[in-house]
């Protein structure tokens, strides 16, 4: 057999760039190793959809399962990669088997980081997977509660996924208000005065002390003294890049595993991509981020595909994301940080976006909020200001008559 394409990790990326490596032209073998046991899904209808609707839908495979064999290639699930040895260039199997490779991906994503005082048990989750999904899910109902440790966008979803299933929630968050990375607190205030309409309990610039199960509840004891009592306590604190396996071979990392511009490791036959690994932005001065996004995910499986091929192109895309809680829909386009200033644009029905300019007026980001996609469009042109370094004048930004396609032309 030739030495054909490898990839570690089943979920978007890796799913994708098996895809990718079909759609541009790869004839040769192409085999994906998954820990998990199911063909690769989409994580972001876990927080929502799973978790909030009647009827328990399966998971949203990144491609029907049945498509892997079709398009040949070899999908092994339920199997995690234990070893690589670069000098055969093979990959060591957790049954023993070895795998060569010719070019290999490491596609590992992140895991939930996690809370060391809070104690193994049933009655305190994390949520990454399908499987962590039906366990929580399996709580939420009418008369349970539910305490989320920690107000970002998976605590979030989940706490809105968890009142629609008519279950008590409790969000206890350490900083002083609610998405403190990433969102504007102009956006954070619509979100927790909806969270707060439902009957949520936000209750931020809270410490732990310790968490413990008795008699079938968690007892979560604050540093303030104060002690909550819950069915179920979900842990969303953050998510960690999965780098053992590269680190273990001796790949370089940095916040994940440090890759070039096209997606290369320190060993060229090596490449990493989504949340795994860490990659210079040239949009943002060649700044090095890790991002954890749906769409990062899986441009860059197929950004790695191709130069898995050779193609040698380079990482050009805007980081965007988007959070759904209830009927809302946020938006992010760009990286915020860094910015001087920000304008307002009100869109209708009482959605808005704000922009986040740099101190020579280049536009940095977008921040949308709204019901449904109605900032959707306007995120778009924004992201194409963005990709453009473009310096839209504040006044005409925060005109809404003033449409953001004419800036674009300008
Ligand atoms: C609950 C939830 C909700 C989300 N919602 C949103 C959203 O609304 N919007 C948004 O933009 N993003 C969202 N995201 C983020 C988005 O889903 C991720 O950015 C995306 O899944 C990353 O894809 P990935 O393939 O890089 O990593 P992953 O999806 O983590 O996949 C990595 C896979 O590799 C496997 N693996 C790791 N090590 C090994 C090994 N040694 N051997 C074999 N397999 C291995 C893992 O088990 C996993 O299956 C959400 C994420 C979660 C968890």
């Amino acid at each position: 057999m030739t030495d054909g394409m490898v990839i570690v990790g089943a979920g978007e990326c890796g799913g994708r760039a098996a895809f990718a490596l079909r759609d541009q032209g790869f004839d040769g073998p192409v085999t994906l190793i998954g820990e998990e046991a199911h063909h690769p899904y989409e994580r972001p209808p876990l927080s929502k959809d799973v978790l909030s609707s009647d009827e328990l839908p399966e998971p949203k495979w990144v491609s029907l399962p049945e498509r892997f064999a079709e398009r040949g290639i070899a999908c092994i699930t339920g199997t995690s990669v234990r070893a690589i040895d670069r000098q055969r260039k093979t990959v060591e199997l957790a049954n023993g088997a070895t795998v060569p490779y010719a070019r290999l991906l490491l596609a590992t994503g992140a895991q939930p980081r996690r809370l060391p005082l809070a104690p193994a048990s049933e009655r305190v989750a994390y949520l990454r997977s399908y499987t962590d999904a039906l366990a929580i899910r399996a709580h939420l109902k009418p008369g349970n509660s539910l305490a989320v440790i920690g107000g970002g966008f998976i605590g979030l979803e989940l706490a809105a996924s968890a009142r629609k299933r008519g279950a008590d929630v409790t969000v206890i968050e350490a900083q002083p208000r609610i998405l403190m990375r990433g969102v504007p607190e102009e956006i954070a205030e619509v979100i927790a005065a909806r969270h707060r309409a439902e009957g949520v309990t936000l209750s931020c610039g809270r410490g732990l002390k310790s968490i413990a199960e008795r008699e079938g509840k968690v007892f979560i004891e604050l540093t303030d003294g104060e002690t909550l009592q819950a069915d179920l306590a979900v842990i969303g604190i953050g998510a960690q890049p999965v780098t053992a396996l590269a680190e273990a071979a001796g790949l370089a990392l940095d916040n994940g595993i440090a890759v070039d511009a096209t997606l290369a490791t320190s060993d060229p036959d090596i490449f990493a991509a989504g949340d795994c690994c860490s990659f210079p932005l040239a949009i943002y001065g060649g700044r090095r981020v890790r991002l954890e996004c749906w769409r990062n995910a899986g441009d860059q499986g197929a950004l790695a595909a191709a130069n898995m091929l050779g193609k040698g192109e380079a990482i050009s895309s805007v980081p965007w994301f988007w959070s759904d809680q209830y009927e809302l829909t946020l938006q992010v386009a760009g990286l915020a940080d860094g910015a001087a200033t920000s304008v307002r644009r009100d869109v209708a029905g009482g959605a808005f976006i704000l922009f986040h300019l740099a101190q020579d007026g280049r536009l940095l980001a977008a921040s949308g909020i709204g019901q449904g996609n109605v900032v959707a469009r306007d995120i778009r042109l924004a992201e194409m200001l963005i990709a453009k370094a473009a310096r839209p004048a504040a006044a005409q930004l925060a005109q809404p008559d003033v449409k953001l396609k004419a800036l674009l032309a300008a």
